[in-house]
């Protein structure tokens, strides 16, 4: 294809030469000079060759310094040449005219599969974001005591076990347990659902009473248990001691009936009493028991016996 004149860039050029080598005609911009010899301009033996051969050929050259690229075209009947002789510009112009419908397929389809993957990855994200939520959502229900927001038996056993394991035995740990006082009868008096306010009662103030940072839960029926970490020493263990039985000789229940209600209260130190949240929950329990036995709204520390 001979391309339009108004295509020229101001360099390009078109020629007729004769086989000699002499340029006919030259239209387009500069370089060429109509008459004179083209072997003279581009000194090139392949343009020699091709000049007198039969097809069509293409050779890289310079013209007033700068790199050409030279079409050669037998003209058949009388043996003259058509040359397009194209500056690199011209052709890199060309090249990018052809090739620019296709490039912008190629980005748009590129753009398509950019935007596929970012929405195959968001949605992938989001999946995962909700699937997490879900079982976290999921293992806080299972870990909660329903009815007071507490860790419930399970958890509550298997996070002071967590804590103990990680601490040594110089840190001591203050193991309570809490057993509410003839709860029995306040279900019986005041029905279930007052007992149920009480154990929501009992939940919310041993939170507020304790650091964030101590493990408190229920363990089933009216029992509850605490973890204090860290009882740096005696007058801070009988303290928390006196501190939590005054809380529950002036506990009182329900907006209006202000229900007085006790509990007996046992302790187990660790290391001292207990390792492990076994060991430390049988020691507390005979606490408990004691002060049952020696007539309720008690604290007692485990003794050993
Ligand atoms: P003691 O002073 O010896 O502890 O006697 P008590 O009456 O408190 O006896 P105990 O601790 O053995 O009784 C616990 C009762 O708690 C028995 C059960 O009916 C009741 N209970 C257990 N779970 C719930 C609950 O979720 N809600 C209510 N309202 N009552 C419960
Ligand atoms: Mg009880």
């Amino acid at each position: 294809m001979i391309p339009s004149l108004s295509e020229f860039d101001g360099k390009t050029q078109y020629l007729f030469v004769q086989p000699d080598g002499r340029i006919l005609s030259a239209v387009g911009g500069k370089g060429l000079k109509k008459n004179s010899i083209i072997f003279d301009e581009i000194p090139d033996q392949k343009l020699k060759k091709d000049i007198t051969g039969e097809h069509a050929s293409v050779i890289y050259c310079k013209v007033d310094g700068e790199e050409r690229v030279l079409v050669l075209r037998p003209f058949k009947r009388n043996g003259w040449f058509v040359c397009e002789l194209a500056t690199g510009s011209f052709i890199d112009s060309e090249v990018e005219k052809y090739f620019a419908p296709f490039k912008k397929v190629f980005i748009n389809i590129i753009l398509a599969l950019i935007v596929f993957l970012a929405l195959t990855v968001g949605a992938s994200l989001l999946m995962r974001k909700w699937y997490r939520n879900d079982q976290k959502q999921l293992k806080s229900k299972a870990e909660t005591d329903l009815l007071t927001g507490l860790l419930n038996k399970i958890s509550t056993e298997q996070t002071i076990q967590d804590y103990l394991n990680t601490i040594d035995e110089e840190e001591l740990g203050m193991f309570v347990l809490f057993d509410i006082d003839n709860f029995k009868n306040i279900n019986d008096s005041m029905g279930h659902a007052f007992g149920d306010e009480v154990l929501v009662a009992v939940g919310k103030e041993l939170t507020s009473m304790y650091r964030t940072s101590d493990i408190i839960g229920r363990l089933g029926g009216d029992e509850f248990a605490v973890f204090l970490k860290d009882i740096p020493n005696d007058s801070v263990r009988l303290h928390m001691a006196e501190t939590t039985l005054k809380f529950f000789q002036n506990f009182k229940v329900g907006e209006y009936t202000k229900y007085s209600v006790t509990a007996s209260i046992g302790a187990a130190m660790f290391p001292k009493d207990g390792k492990s949240f076994e060991e430390l929950y049988k020691a507390a329990d005979k606490a408990v028991y004691k002060s049952k036995h020696n007539g309720r709204n008690r604290f007692e520390f485990y003794d050993g016996e």
